[in-house]
């Protein structure tokens, strides 16, 4: 299978900045197995170009109303967006997220026939408990998931990883990417700090099917090189 490299944008680049980007990454790719994907801001968001799909980071359930700054079906569906991100952990530690809401959305969107990517992780205190809590820990994440849903991605995230700079290690990645994929067989992507310095131990990892990277896909060139060390 090719390796799947997922750029999440968070709250960072602009318009211009997104189509630079993209021009850019979509040639890099031209004749590349791996699949590309980016996650920009709203207001970036726009079409899939060649080689690279462009997804939603963070959808509303619905397809319009009054819900005041969040975006729905209709606006995903005027840059025909068929891809979406539920479940960050900053949606979910950050913002407050529920899992009740983040299960609303996936249950939207899967209606929907989108493809989604859903993220999962524990946050320290959990994972200082042990692989028993930590797997406790997604098993809550995941009740009330199709987790054989076809266009399902999932990334395994842990929460103190993200953002800090301290990637998960090898050997707790391989552990517990085994025992996700005891609960389902779909793509499933590691994230967390993944850079250009680790991401040649950490695709080659069993059962790393690609990477979810936030901070370290920033920068284009950057991304790209990190493809090259894979
Ligand atoms: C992310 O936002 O999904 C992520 C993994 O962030 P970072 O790469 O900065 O840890």
């Amino acid at each position: 299978m090719s390796l799947i490299f997922a750029a999440n944008f968070k709250t960072n680049h602009t318009r211009k900045s997104t189509a630079e980007y993209l021009e850019k990454f979509s040639s890099f790719l031209e004749g590349r197995s791996e699949k590309g994907y980016v996650f920009p801001p709203a207001t970036a968001l726009t079409e899939s170009v060649k080689n690279v799909t462009v997804g939603t980071q963070n959808p509303y359930p619905a397809r319009s109303g009054s819900f005041t700054g969040e975006i729905g079906l209709d606006q995903l569906e005027e840059f025909e967006c068929k891809t979406v991100l539920i479940g960050h952990s900053e949606r979910r530690h950050v913002l407050g997220e529920t899992l009740e809401q983040v299960r609303e959305k996936y249950n939207f969107y899967k209606e929907q026939g989108y493809e989604i990517f859903f993220c999962i992780g524990e946050p320290l205190e959990v994972k200082e408990e042990g692989v028993d809590a930590v797997m406790g820990y997604i098993a809550d994440q995941v009740e009330g998931i199709d987790l054989n849903y076809d266009k399902l991605v999932i990334a395994y995230e842990p929460v103190w990883a993200i953002g800090t700079g301290k990637s998960a290690t090898a050997e707790d990645i391989a552990d517990i990417h085994t025992r996700i994929k005891k609960l389902s067989d779909k793509p499933l992507l590691y994230g967390g700090s993944v850079k250009v310095a680790n991401i040649n131990e950490i695709a080659k990892i069993d059962n790393v099917d690609g990477v979810l990277v936030g901070t370290a896909s920033w920068n284009v060139d950057d991304f790209c090189k990190m493809i090259e060390e894979a």
